[in-house]
């Protein structure tokens, strides 16, 4: 199938033929009409490289309103190296979609110039846990209005010990939200978070 046919959007379009993507991966095929026509949880089982950013980054970017400069969309990633790489891939997929703001919120750095950032009004942010729960906790972000939360790479976050602020962050977001968890391997801890934050999730396996 081409992007066109999985129901994007003319400037999502636009974006995916600058990077020259010609056609879609797997999970891409998988995940993104799913997305798209429902409101649904997802439990998606793929590996870094498979093109995973772009299955949830897509149907993230047509569904939140870039007229609005509540955030809707947050994204959670274990390490600021990831952080970084998502918050990049977003950008370039939205670079069409005007107003769009996307902020990266990782430790390491200046906490008050990411508090800049999100005041500015940034849709979708994109996260590691520990400075998300610093910044919540600090009331430097609102994360009460997300519509669209993402887990990746879930067992990597797991692994490195991030249940308990996963489980802060997402006590602070409403209960009606998706919830969309990206894993390379499904251990029992990850399906226990599915199991707890996710409602009847839709499944796929690349
Ligand atoms: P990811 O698994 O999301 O880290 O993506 C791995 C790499 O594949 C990234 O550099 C993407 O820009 C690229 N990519 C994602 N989707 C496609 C596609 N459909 N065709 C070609 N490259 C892609």
């Amino acid at each position: 199938s081409t992007f066109k046919d999985l129901g994007l959007n003319e400037y999502l379009l636009q974006a995916i033929t600058d990077l020259g993507f010609v056609n879609p991966s797997e999970v891409q095929e998988k995940a993104i009409p799913i997305l798209l026509e429902s409101e649904t949880d997802l439990v998606a089982l793929a590996q870094t490289g498979t093109g995973k950013t772009a299955a949830f980054g897509f149907p993230m970017l047509e569904k939140i309103d870039v007229n609005s400069r509540t955030t809707q969309g947050l994204i959670l990633s274990p390490t600021r190296e990831l952080c970084l790489q998502i918050t990049n891939e977003m950008k370039q997929y939205g670079k069409y979609c005007k107003g769009l703001n996307v902020v990266a919120i990782y430790g390491g750095s200046s906490i008050t110039d990411q508090a800049r950032e999100v005041k500015r009004g940034a849709q979708i942010i994109v996260a590691t846990p520990g400075r998300m729960k610093d910044m919540i906790s600090r009331r430097l972000v609102d994360i009460t209005k997300i519509q669209y939360s993402v887990l990746d790479e879930a067992d990597e976050m797991l692994n490195m010990g991030f249940y308990e602020d996963i489980t802060d962050i997402l006590s602070h977001t409403p209960e009606d939200k998706s919830t969309w968890l990206f894993s390379a391997t499904m251990p029992r801890e990850v399906a226990t978070i599915a199991k707890k934050f996710m409602d009847n999730p839709q499944e796929i396996t690349v």
